[in-house]
């Protein structure tokens, strides 16, 4: 079996250049690969499932429908970008959604997968927001808006985003390693596939006894990044640069 991993692509109308990317991606997905995992921020903000039009993204789901329609089995995990993708996004595209995190099997490993976000726990005013923004009562009053008013603030929560990572520490804004291990730990997985940092790598270390891997992909801003899994082995790609070595972590990966 052949499973895809992306993340972080960050579409925009603002940026067509990836959208060619994203495109260029759709048309030449190998077609070995069986399922493909979006684990969030495919968008660099959405606004609700009608918004489609309003941010131009017509374009980009009718490539994630052409890629389910060639049989490719589609999952998306939300990004704290993207998290207001909803059920009507899953049924024009073709892609289900799944609930951060979720746990798979690959062959005899079990993996985990996350957009990454509740990772990095050091950046407290993030989680804070996070909590807030995620909750369904956020949610509700937040759609519940005329679509150009949603637009707005979504703009205004971008500007300030953007200007609160400015002034935080680089290492804040990573993932836990404390943290991580926890998240492994519950779930009983010695694999970790993430995004969200847009710092792709692969990193080994031990958990009580055992090799653990934690993948983390890139984001698309100057090129395509992808994790190909391939009979047991993972494969971090940044364009066509393989980052790191490819792995095989020791059979069966689990906890
Ligand atoms: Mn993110």
């Amino acid at each position: 079996m052949t499973v895809a991993f992306v993340s972080d692509i960050h579409l925009t109308p603002d940026t067509p250049e990836i959208l060619d990317r994203f495109e260029e991606f759709a048309a030449h997905i190998p077609s070995r690969v069986q399922q493909l995992y979006i684990l969030g921020d495919l968008f660099e903000f959405w606004i609700g499932d009608d918004g489609t039009d309003m941010l131009g993204h017509a374009r980009a789901e009718a490539l994630l429908k052409q890629i389910s329609a060639t049989g490719v089995e589609l999952h998306f995990i939300h990004g704290n970008r993207d998290f207001l993708v909803g059920e009507e996004f899953a049924r024009r595209t073709g892609c289900t959604i799944l609930p951060d995190p979720t746990v798979m099997e690959i062959g005899s490993d079990r993996v985990l997968m996350s957009h990454g976000d509740t990772l990095c726990i050091q950046d407290t005013e993030h989680q804070e927001q996070r909590k807030r923004m995620t909750s369904s009562k956020w949610k509700v009053a937040f759609l519940d808006q005329p679509l150009d008013q949603r637009l707005s603030t979504a703009l205004e929560l971008r500007g300030k985003s953007a200007a609160a990572k400015q002034e935080k520490d680089m290492d804040i804004m990573d993932a836990d390693q404390g943290h991580v291990e926890e998240v492994m730990r519950q779930h009983q997985v010695l694999i970790l596939i993430h995004g969200h940092t847009h710092r792709p790598g692969v990193h080994q270390f031990r958990l009580d006894n055992a090799e653990a891997t934690r993948i983390v992909l890139g984001d698309w801003h100057a090129q395509q990044s992808m994790l190909i899994c391939e009979d047991g082995r993972y494969s971090l790609y940044e364009g066509e640069r393989l980052v790191g070595q490819s792995i095989s972590p020791a059979s069966p990966a689990r906890l």
